[in-house]
């Protein structure tokens, strides 16, 4: 059963991912009053080869933060956004598994669109794989799906999962950009918690002014669940496991973006949101939180996992 998507949705090879994923950008920008891309990037000394670095060692530092290289030229200190290639498959396969989720959710309900047995294999296969990442580069399974394998079967999920890897990225970006327009790039080392949460804000901000051009109600409903899959992927690195210093809770940075989304009681992104969350705090603190989807509605049991989490934090 197949259904139509906007453009947006058509798959795409990696390479074009990453092409769109800049034209996207820049579009973006243009459309929030900045016209030259090039020219504001270089500005805040950020090459326009954003997501092109290859990094044979994963994105993510010791600390868990994603990796940033300096470089002074002429005596001025710029960076680089390194995003390389583990981080950015950690994303789409964050996407996929997120996506099924989801769809799983829904079809408790009386079903809409019925999930194949190999969608939720693939998806844990999938997720499996993507921790691999974080130790060593293992060639992609061939079996599994990927922008570029679309298997008939998962054609849908595949081209969805491509629509919300962008929006992510696209969050991801931004917030790194942040830091280069606000001067964080200045200093070496790790950033502090109140450069994180300028950055997040940078970002939250100027996703506001895109989520205004949105021109139907799936492509923003798309842009936010993109937005929160930025900071649920984290949630699923093994690395946010272990207590960071440097980055305000997970929790706190993922809870100013769902209310900045204006979002109905029971949309899905609370469901997706607090279903993360919780399985988070199983694994990051060993206790299960008590919250339960099925009593009230999505926004009650989103709330709910907050509340218990602050309690468990404080
Ligand atoms: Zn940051």
């Amino acid at each position: 059963m197949s259904q139509s998507y906007p453009p947006q949705y058509k798959p795409m090879p990696p390479i074009t991912l990453r092409y769109n994923l800049l034209t996207d950008l820049e579009t973006a920008l243009r459309a929030h009053g900045i016209t030259d891309i090039i020219a504001y990037l270089s500005k805040y000394g950020v090459r326009r080869g954003i997501a092109m670095f290859f990094g044979v060692d994963g994105i993510f530092g010791e600390d868990g933060s994603p990796a940033r290289k300096y470089e002074t030229v002429g005596g001025k200190t710029t960076s680089t956004i390194a995003l390389s290639e583990p981080f950015i498959s950690w994303v789409w396969i964050c996407s996929y598994f997120l996506l099924v989720q989801r769809q799983q959710a829904l079809n408790t309900t009386p079903v809409r669109s019925p999930l194949s047995p190999r969608a939720l294999n693939t998806a844990a296969e999938l997720k499996d794989y993507g921790e691999t990442l974080f130790h060593n580069r293992v060639e992609w399974p061939a079996a599994l799906p990927s922008p570029e394998n679309v298997i008939d079967e998962l054609r849908d999920i595949i081209e969805q999962s491509n629509a919300l890897y962008l929006a992510a990225m696209q969050f991801i970006l931004l917030h790194e950009l942040g830091h280069a327009v606000l001067g964080h790039v200045a200093a070496q080392g790790p950033l502090n918690i109140e450069q994180e949460k300028e950055a997040d804000d940078y970002a939250i901000d100027i996703w506001q002014s895109l989520a205004a051009t949105a021109t139907s109600g799936r492509q923003l409903h798309t842009l936010q669940q993109g937005a929160c899959i930025a900071f649920l992927a984290l949630v699923f690195i093994p690395a946010a496991m272990a207590p960071s210093s440097s980055y305000p809770p997970i929790e706190q940075r993922l809870d100013k973006l769902m209310h900045v989304f204006e979002l109905v009681d029971n949309s899905i992104i609370w469901y997706m949101a607090a279903q993360c969350l919780q399985y988070w705090c199983a694994h990051k603190f060993q206790n299960t939180l008590e919250a339960d989807p099925n009593v009230g509605t999505a926004r009650d049991y989103y709330n709910a996992v907050q509340s218990h989490l602050s309690e468990l934090v404080a």
